[in-house]
């Protein structure tokens, strides 16, 4: 094993100061010193720093447990920016956003039919109107892209509705900015996002978060590090065949969970299925549907939309309850589109995978809605960059 030199030794021990002032402010030199194993000296010197280079300040006194009150410090969260952005299936969303998640500025940019080429183009754009900005200094930009992702070296590999396919991302963006990127699946940024900003969530603990908008996927923490399987696919359930003979889905199978449960499959099923329910309400206006008039209509016992979105419930329970098998994981949070059908849709889902499930693991599973709705897509890309690793702020 090699030895750490001094400097990665220094830059580790800066780290792990700033994780404890980041995750547990405010706190004392001392408190730091107790829980890191540093000695009192190493931290004043090393707070010292991050004093000196704007990060942290010391923001008034604790309890004294005998003798002189301890110094409080706190992160100055306007100290650094990141650019959280977020490739959404027919709009773009940039956003600057402060070192405790405030979104300080968003831009929305729609995107309609744009060839790979363009839509690379809308992406330099979004982020030249924000670095234009006076938020300063921006020290990272985190993107959510759909598709499918290779995180460490910033490829989309395939991302069939921004037509890029092995597109090196990250290279083309540091090359034009000099601003270190991370770029991440959309569902996995909106995991992070509901992680570190949503409901709280403890520190390195796990989640699932399922996201359902015009797709479905899965972001999976654990021990509070995001879980992206070898291949960078982890999560994607949106792409398993759960019905047989079922509609064509946009990967090239068919009966892919995506085309039952997905906010568009609701929608584009209960058209296609009209026929077979003259007595529906919704037949009579059938140009108007979406998700809301389905809502409306369910509400109401409308026998079409009951069929549609119990069906898509049902499925959605069995793909959780596969999930709560395999990982056991016993937070799962939902997003998306979807999540306006409300608590009694989410009950649906939540009998499903109880059935589904041994109940030992389905009694212990909390399901519930996301806290963020789609800015958890910005704030996870940006947060990504700081999961547990704050070395992005050091002034080099
Ligand atoms: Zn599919």
């Amino acid at each position: 094993m090699k030895k750490a030199t001094h400097q990665q030794t220094k830059e580790h021990n800066r780290n792990l100061v700033l994780k404890n002032i980041f995750e547990r402010d405010p706190i004392s030199r001392a408190e730091i010193a107790r829980i890191t194993g540093l000695t009192r000296a190493t931290v004043s010197e090393i707070v010292a720093e991050l004093i000196e280079e704007g990060l942290v300040k010391e923001i008034g006194t604790g309890e004294s447990i005998g003798g002189k009150a301890p110094i409080l410090l706190g992160l100055v969260a306007d100290s650094r920016y990141l650019i959280g952005l977020y490739l959404g299936e027919d709009q773009f969303f940039g956003s600057i956003i402060n070192l405790r998640g405030e979104i300080k500025d968003t831009i929305e940019m729609p995107i309609k039919n744009q060839s790979g080429d363009q839509a690379l183009q809308s992406v330099y754009s979004i982020l030249d109107l924000l670095i234009a900005k006076d938020w300063k200094p921006i020290v990272g930009i985190g993107i959510a892209t759909p598709g499918l992702v290779n995180t460490k070296k910033g490829i989309v590999i395939n991302a069939v509705n921004l037509e890029w396919q092995d597109l090196p991302l990250a290279e083309l963006i540091e090359m034009r900015y000099h601003i270190p990127i991370s770029i991440l699946n959309d569902s996995q940024a909106a995991a992070i996002g509901e992680y570190v900003y949503g409901a709280k969530h403890p520190s390195e603990s796990n989640l699932v978060v399922i996201n359902v908008k015009y797709g479905i996927g899965a972001g999976i923490l654990i021990n509070g590090c995001l879980y992206q399987g070898d291949g960078g696919g982890a999560g994607e359930i949106g792409h398993v065949v759960v019905q047989e003979h079922g509609s064509l889905c946009r990967c090239g199978k068919a009966g892919c969970l995506e085309t039952i449960a997905s906010a568009r499959a609701i929608v584009r099923r209960a058209i296609s299925l009209m026929p077979e329910y003259p007595e529906s309400e919704l037949a009579k206006n059938p140009e108007s549907i979406s998700i809301e008039s389905l809502k409306t209509a369910w509400q109401k016992n409308d026998p079409l939309a009951e069929k549609v979105i119990s069906d898509a419930a049902y499925y959605l329970g069995l793909s959780i309850a596969n999930l709560v098998s395999v990982l056991n994981i016993q937070s799962i949070v939902l997003t998306g589109d979807i999540t306006c059908l409300g608590e009694n849709w989410l009950k649906m889902i939540h009998n499903t995978m109880t059935q589904a499930a041994l109940e030992l693991l389905a009694s212990n599973t909390k399901l519930e809605f996301g806290k963020l709705g789609f800015k958890a897509f910005t704030l996870g890309a940006s947060a990504h960059m700081l999961l547990g690793d704050y070395r992005l702020l050091f002034l080099k």
